[in-house]
Formats: C-alpha cells, structure tokens, sequence
C-alpha cells in the first residue's frame, strides 16, 4: 500500500502480545505497509512521537503502564496527528465510545478479519485525499500547500528550507545524507559547495528553535542530518 507519492505506509503496532503483534506484522508486510512493533503504552508514546507515521494500531488492553485509552489521549495532547485504530476485545458500546472520545479514527473489535483492518488503514489514508500530510510531533509538514507549521503556527521557511526540512522529516529518526539532502534541494542546478547544506541546516535549526518547537536538527558526523524529538 502506497501515498500519493509512492512512499509506502509506515504504522507503529502497539500490542503486548508478542505473537499477535509479529502476525500483524507479518499481514502488513505481505499488503507493503512497512510496521514497526512496541510492546508498551509507554514505548508507543514515544515511538509515536518521533516518527512520522501514517497510522497507529493500538490495543487498549496493555497490562504494563498506560493502557490504550491513555496513550491515544497522550498521543493527542502532544499533537501527534498519525491516523489511530484501536483495537479491542472490549465490543460494548461504552469501550467504543471511549475509544473515540480519547482521540482515535477508528476502533476495531478483536478477532478483526485481516482485510477488515486493511480497508480500515485505506479508508483513513483516502481520508486525507491520498497525500498526507508528514508529522513530527508538533512539526506538520503540507506538501501539496508547502506549508510547514509548528503547532499550529506557520514557519518563515524559503524554498530549499522547505524542501529541506520536508525530507528530513520523512525519514525523522534516521540519517539523510549530505547527498540525498543536496538531490532534494539543488537538483536543477549546479552541484552547490559542500558547506552550503550545513548552512541550510543550522538556519532550519534557529528557525525550529524559535518556533519553540521540541523538533532538533541533529548532525551526524561525516554522514548527514536528522531530525529527532526532544524529550519532554
Ligand atoms: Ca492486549
């Protein structure tokens, strides 16, 4: 399963049976979605909060720390905007109603069928028009507008910044290199002077800062960039 622009969808799976979480993983994979895996409420808020993902499949039974209910309120009190289905053996109208009132799209009722649980991650991708919008905690970046906002507010970006910070956040939690980083943003012109990224980098730097954002450009040494969450 593809966006619009051909990046495959990315979920976190939050479910602390390992089993049933490594056959999520595996049906996903099988329908392109790449998944990562998390077993607690504790590490899904923090997995969700530096990585852009397009979805979140969150049980609400989690027996060690905040259960599914909490993390989704969490998740949304930090302004994480991933689509989020819960799934849960709790099929009573009130554990419904919870489960959206806490902040998800959706809520599923365990045992799903499989191709349920697909069409329910297509039909919150059609949702959005097929282009999502990319996600860092309070970093929300409009590809189709070209608008970057921190919490709501827009940041004085120029073109390259733009481009720039756009695919850094694609990739949030992993390195971009100096050369992936160039490709985006100089492509029809002429290779530009190796210390010009590093420019671009600390302007988006002291742009983020000012924005009070909790969003970091870090560098990697003789690699790259990338963009992580700073801690609350
Ligand atoms: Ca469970």
């Amino acid at each position: 399963m593809e966006q619009a622009d051909n990046r495959p969808v990315k979920v976190l799976v939050v479910e602390d049976e390992k089993g049933a979480a490594e056959n999520l993983r595996w049906g996903l994979a099988e329908a392109g979605i790449v998944a990562d895996l998390v077993f607690t409420g504790t590490d899904a808020i923090e997995r969700a909060q530096g990585n852009a993902y397009d979805a979140v499949l969150l049980d609400v039974m989690l027996p060690d720390g905040p259960d599914g209910f909490a993390v989704c309120r969490r998740l949304r009190e930090l302004r994480v905007t991933s689509r989020i289905i819960m799934l849960s053996a709790l099929s009573g109208i009130p554990d419904r109603v919870s489960g959206l009132d806490s902040g998800a799209d959706d809520y599923l009722t365990k045992p799903f069928a499989f191709a349920e649980l697909l069409a329910r991650i297509r039909a919150l991708s059609r949702r959005d028009g097929g282009a999502r919008d990319t996600t860092l905690s309070d970093l929300v970046i409009d590809e189709l507008a070209r608008v970057a906002t921190i919490a709501g507010t827009e940041m004085p970006l120029t073109r390259k910044e733009f481009d720039l910070l756009a695919l850094l956040a694609q990739h949030a939690g992993r390195v971009v290199t100096g050369e992936q980083l160039v490709d985006r943003a100089w492509s029809y012109e002429s290779t530009p002077h190796s210390g010009l990224v590093d420019v671009y980098m600390s302007r988006l730097r002291t742009k983020l800062a000012r924005a009070g954002s909790r969003v970091r450009v870090v560098s990697v040494r003789g690699i790259g960039y990338r963009l992580e969450v700073a801690r609350v």
